[in-house]
């Protein structure tokens, strides 16, 4: 990435914590535009002025790498806020599913409209001077000039113990080294210790050499192999639908390859899909329609919903006279296991609008298909 600059970003949940703080870490890493680079050991901290039964924050920092300028960045920041079902109150102390903010952004002071930058919690909150310092200890803070190390000096953890009892820190996801030298991420403790569990129930040995590091890259595969699930259609196409008042020819992609799990054996099925649709005024950019069937073939499917789903998708963002789709893919729990033969494929279609009701439509697509 060039042109980038580090950032240090905070993030904070007491709703569904133990799901929202590592799903939001999963948003910032596939964001094209953000590198994480680090991320901090999660500190548990009681609710603050909420009501008396809100449960605790976990509170981490993030250490990443960004394209984006500062305003930039707080609106991605806000959209997977959104996405992860964020409601946003007048009340600071209200509940949250997730909290992320710009703590530092390189060496910027800055006031914006309603915020600033470096965040002055960077000082002044114990929950994000400590996990901002274990991200970047040596990063210079631009009004003090203290190490964020010696800002976290500050704040022992006896102290805020004094302030209440029930302080305390936990690691609820372990962090460690990935395939980066010096850098650590943030995966699924859950679905690692599975993988692990997977491993000795089928008799092998997870500590062994060659298995000590796979429970990590299994969720890490998984990770992306499901990512449609967290994926939007509207964040896919963005803005890449255009007007298109004469375009009256049907529009076929042929030959997008595509790569899915079947649902009832977890195993990959993959192809090839044809895309087809008779403009209505809008056309989209060819390119986003591979990225449309991605979004639905990164879940555990079956072909024939993942057919329709392509079909349905085209249907919502172009509102087009007709669509068509038609996909070939061969099922590796049919072919490794022998059921069938190991050349079958299956073909599956779908078929919206003028594609269904025009004979002579849908015998162009299908011959345009073959
Ligand atoms: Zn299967």
């Amino acid at each position: 990435m060039p042109d980038t600059t580090p950032v240090i970003l905070s993030a904070g949940s007491n709703i569904d914590a133990e799901r929202c703080m590592p799903e939001a870490v999963r948003n910032l890493r596939r964001h094209p535009d953000i590198d994480v680079l680090k991320v901090s050991t999660c500190i548990a901290t009681p609710s603050v002025g909420g009501p008396d039964d809100a449960p605790d924050y976990l509170n981490a920092a993030m250490l990443i790498m960004t394209r984006l300028d500062p305003e930039s960045l707080r609106d991605e920041l806000r959209k997977i806020e959104d996405r992860l079902g964020r409601v946003r109150t007048d009340d600071p102390n209200e509940p949250r599913t997730i909290d992320l903010d710009i703590v530092y952004y390189g060496d910027l002071v800055k006031d914006f409209d309603g915020w600033t930058v470096p965040d002055p919690h960077g000082l002044t909150a114990m929950y994000v001077a400590v996990p901002a310092a274990e991200v970047a200890p040596t990063w210079t803070h631009p009004v003090t000039g203290q190490d964020l190390e010696e800002v976290a000096a500050g704040f022992t953890m006896e102290t805020a113990v004094k302030h209440s009892s029930s302080i305390r820190l936990s690691q609820p996801y372990t962090t460690r080294e990935s395939d980066f030298d010096d850098v650590r991420q943030v995966y699924a403790p859950r679905l690692e210790s599975l993988v692990r569990d997977q491993l000795l129930e089928i008799g092998e040995d997870p500590d062994r050499e060659g298995l000590q590091r796979t429970p990590l890259r299994v969720a890490k595969a998984m990770d992306y192999l499901t990512s449609g699930y967290t994926t939007s259609l509207e964040e896919v196409v963005n803005d890449a639908i255009f007007d298109a008042e004469g375009a009256s020819e049907m529009v076929v992609v042929r030959d997008v390859e595509y790569y899915s799990m079947c649902e009832h054996h977890m195993l990959p099925f993959f192809g090839k899909a044809t895309v087809a649709y008779l403009p209505k005024g809008k056309i989209i950019g060819l390119s986003k329609i591979a990225r449309i069937v991605d979004v639905y073939a990164r879940r555990l499917q079956v072909q024939e919903r993942l057919t329709n789903q392509v079909a349905d998708a085209m249907t919502e963002i172009l509102d087009p006279h007709g669509v068509g789709v038609v996909m070939e893919g061969k099922h590796l729990c049919m072919m490794m296991r022998g059921v069938q033969k190991q050349e079958s494929s299956m073909v599956t279609s779908a078929m919206r609008g003028t594609f269904q009701s025009d004979s002579r439509t849908r015998a162009e697509f299908l011959e345009l298909a073959r």
